[in-house]
């Protein structure tokens, strides 16, 4: 009888030398530095395939897809399945990054506003004129009696 297990493989970080560190880290637990290419390269079985044997259905998937890629430009570690960086979207075969995003690209609106000063500051005249107006006029409010009562006092003569 044979049976079949999947593991995490262990490696070291040769930035801070902390050594069999699992498979599961994508990043050194001492130094925080991100698994690199040629540390995952030098990944090796570990010693007890019991103990680091994965059970998770998510983590076995995973695994069966291969080892991680490490991403050389921001080098996040990728799954063997993801043609490119899931945090960069750098290519898995060199590909560099898209230009990121204009960063101010939500807020032009209020960039042309400021650009254009007399403009806005018009507008908020217009809006003060308005406002005084509007409080100088006489208001008739629509109302309902709710509730109506008085007392009546007789006072008899005897
Ligand atoms: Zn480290
Ligand atoms: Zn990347």
């Amino acid at each position: 009888m044979s049976s079949e297990v999947t593991a995490w493989g262990k490696w070291d970080c040769t930035r801070c030398g902390q050594r069999d560190i699992s498979g599961r880290d994508k990043r050194c637990p001492s130094c925080g530095d991100p698994r690199e290419q040629h540390e995952l390269d030098a990944m090796r079985p570990p010693d007890d395939f019991d103990a680091a044997a994965i059970t998770a259905p998510d983590e076995l998937s995973l695994a069966h897809d291969g080892p991680d890629w490490s991403c050389r430009y921001c080098g996040s570690n990728n799954r063997a399945s993801a043609p490119t960086c899931e945090s960069c979207g750098g290519g898995r075969d060199g590909t560099p990054p898209p230009p990121a995003p204009e960063p101010a690209a939500r807020s032009s609106w209020l960039r042309r506003l400021l650009s254009h000063p007399r403009r806005w500051i018009a507008g908020v005249l217009l809006a003060l004129v308005a406002l005084i107006a509007w409080c100088t006029i006489d208001h008739e409010f629509a109302g309902k009696v709710v509730g109506l009562r008085w007392t009546h006092t007789t006072t008899l003569q005897r």
